[in-house]
């Protein structure tokens, strides 16, 4: 109502001029949001993908250039290098904790890698010390997708604010949400400045601003409405509680679904805490009578309701997590701008990279036999709600002779 009054729903003006920060809304929220996270600099966008894309674009990433991904996340991580023209390279991720593991990393690094875009899988933060230490080596720049994680934490950072630069998400599914929206955090000025120029029409005010910096100055429209910065801004002051309450719901769980000897609840990664945006569970066949995953969580969705308000998404628990992004068409096809196979036949290109089936065996071990996640800890779930789960795997074990 107070934006509404106001009159000004948006204040952010395309050329040099004090509105190309945008308005008061988006100024406080920006503030605000850099001081509960502790960064010099926070930058609203418009969704967590504009945020990874002027990421990539304020990194300096283009044509020519290999970047390592995770193959195992939401597709945006992937394609914000490839929009520059470089080329997504996918490592594989950890047996435990799902992030990008550094060994992997360590061997898909070529003379041509500019940076590593890590992602905080499910709430799990990456293994920064280590990663951070590689980067470092080998002089790359680290992008951390956030998304999925705002408010946990690494020994005492929190995620989002572990590398170069962090991408958080406000879209409808996300922990807190505008509807859509996104905030990109970095402790570096210069990138800073790019972010902010890439958000807002760059190449407009490259010359009013003096800017001598011309790679990747091409900019967009990523700005964020003060509409969603004044709903953001009530929203931060919820995160703490979300999260609280997810982490309840998932020690509730884990421990019930712990004592079926065939389930394992993934552990958080030591001195850190989950955010659980997804509560990854693995589930060993050996330990089940040889039934077949996909199988038995089927039995298990069939006994369960529709999460209210997503009902049209089904029941929000399955086997594995995302396809492994390598295996979708663009990929496989190397087609993704224009129909010439631009980037990956760009005479920029010098490297060679595959997306073959099994490049990242523990990614495609888990999303096609070991792990199944749930999203049923996104509502406020009560304690009977939280046995309805727990009863519904009962129910199928104790009548699995009827799968076999
Ligand atoms: C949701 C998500 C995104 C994209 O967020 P939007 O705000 O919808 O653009 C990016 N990365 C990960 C890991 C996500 O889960």
């Amino acid at each position: 109502m107070r934006v509404l009054d106001s009159g000004v729903l948006s204040r952010f003006l395309g050329v040099w001029h004090e509105d190309f920060f945008g308005g008061p809304e988006v100024q406080a929220l920006e503030k605000e949001w850099a001081t509960f996270f502790q960064v010099k600099h926070a930058i609203s966008v418009n969704s967590a993908t504009s945020g990874l894309f002027a990421a990539a674009g304020a990194a300096g990433v283009g044509p020519g250039d290999e970047v390592i991904v995770s193959p195992y996340t939401m597709s945006a991580s992937a394609t914000a290098p490839l929009i520059y023209g470089a080329i997504p390279v996918f490592a594989d991720i950890e047996e435990d904790h799902f992030c990008l593991d550094p060994k992997s990393i360590e061997e898909k690094i070529t003379k041509y890698t500019k940076a590593i875009v890590v992602v905080d899988i499910f709430g799990q933060p990456y293994d920064a010390d280590t990663i951070n230490e590689i980067a470092k080596k080998h002089n790359l720049i680290v992008i951390e997708d956030a998304a999925q994680a705002p408010a946990g934490k690494y020994k005492d950072k929190w995620t989002g604010t572990l590398a170069d630069m962090g991408v958080f998400s406000l879209n409808y599914h996300k922990h807190i949400h505008t509807g859509e929206g996104g905030i990109i955090v970095t402790d570096n000025d210069e990138l800073a400045d790019r972010l902010r120029l890439i958000r807002n029409h760059a190449e407009s005010v490259v010359e009013a601003k003096q800017v001598k910096n011309l790679n990747n100055m091409v900019g967009y429209n990523y700005r964020m409405t003060e509409l969603e910065a004044s709903l953001a801004r009530e929203q931060l002051k919820k995160l703490p509680k979300v999260i609280e309450d997810r982490q309840k719901t998932v020690s509730f769980l884990a421990e019930k679904l712990g004592a079926f000897p065939f389930l394992s609840p993934a552990p958080a990664r030591n001195e850190s805490l989950h955010s659980y945006y997804v509560h990854p569970i693995k589930y060993f066949k050996e330990k089940a009578d040889e039934i077949p995953r996909d199988v038995f969580i089927e039995a298990v969705r069939a006994e369960l309701p529709l999460t209210e308000l997503r009902e049209t998404e089904g029941v929000n628990l399955g086997g594995g997590y995302v396809k492994p992004l390598y295996l979708q068409p663009m990929y496989q096809k190397r087609m993704a701008f224009g129909d010439s196979g631009f980037p990956w036949n760009s005479k920029h290109y010098q490297g060679s990279v595959s997306y073959e089936k099994g490049i990242c065996p523990v990614t495609e071990k888990m999303h096609y036999e070991e792990l199944f996640t749930n999203q049923i800890i996104h509502p406020e779930m009560t304690e009977s709600d939280l046995m309805d789960i727990v009863n519904a795997f009962a129910k199928v074990w104790e009548n699995r002779s009827e799968l076999l």
